[in-house]
């Protein structure tokens, strides 16, 4: 589906980093392969939440940088195919999102629904497993590294999140409350626990697959899109994060 000069399914930012951390970023990218047609969308609603975390990416990079940790970024919007879906998931290919009509992903053929998976969604996860394999005795702990939006259109009026930043888990807690630890120290935050979301079977496929079925420490961290406009505004929150992290 790619042409040769096309952006790569994914990318492995700093891969000798040498942190127990390891970064990955499902929503990186709201990039549509040209064979694609921008999906039948227009670019207001391709630069939108619903095509891709805002942000969330340069939250990522400035973590590896600050870390010295690896990091995953899928290349390409979560509007070709969600790579935090589970296959199973009606909404791997979603054919409406927050409530608008995604006129490629309308009725797609088998075949054209394995070229996604076969494209994008296999290749981000085995670099990842990958990546976690070559770690072999070192420890590895998870940070899944999202941004939400401030409301979703389709919940209407009402449904304002009040959180800058939320964190959740499945099953170990520890690096969860540590970060919420840490964060819950600078007491100008509102910080979500399982808030704006619980990891779920379905819609965390990222974090299911690599982090709890081996086993490892892990988290889901989740900044409001709103929090990310500017230049230095990924670069403060990255830094919140590993104070809160390196805090005691
Ligand atoms: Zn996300």
């Amino acid at each position: 589906m790619l042409r040769s000069d096309e952006t790569e399914v994914f990318s492995v930012i700093n891969p000798e980093g040498q942190s127990d951390y390891l970064l990955v970023c499902d929503h990186a990218s709201n990039k549509v392969p040209l064979i694609l047609n921008d999906l039948g969308l227009t670019p207001k609603q391709l630069h939108d939440h619903i095509a891709w975390d805002p942000g969330a990416a340069k939250v990522a990079e400035a973590l590896a940088q600050l870390l010295d940790a690896t990091l995953i970024m899928s290349g390409y919007s979560r509007l070709v195919i969600d790579c935090n879906r589970a296959l199973i998931s009606p909404q791997l290919i979603a054919p409406i999102s927050d409530g608008i009509k995604v006129p490629a992903n309308q009725n797609l053929t088998h075949k054209e629904r394995q070229q996604r998976i076969d494209t994008f969604f296999t290749p981000y996860h085995q670099a990842i497993n990958a990546v976690i394999d070559q770690r072999k005795d070192r420890v590895t702990k998870l940070l899944s590294i999202h941004s939400f939006s401030p409301a979703l259109a389709e919940s209407g009026k009402d449904s304002a999140r009040p959180w800058h930043i939320g964190l959740s888990f499945k099953g170990k807690a520890e690096l969860t409350d540590l970060l919420h630890a840490g964060l819950t120290q600078n007491k100008q935050l509102c910080i979500g626990y399982h808030q704006p979301y619980e990891v779920d079977e379905e819609f965390d496929f990222t974090l299911i697959e690599h982090a709890v079925k081996r086993g490892l420490d892990h988290a889901m961290i989740e900044v409001r899109q709103d929090q990310l406009v500017g230049e230095q505004a990924a670069k403060q929150w990255a830094h919140r994060i590993v104070s809160a992290l390196n805090h005691s």
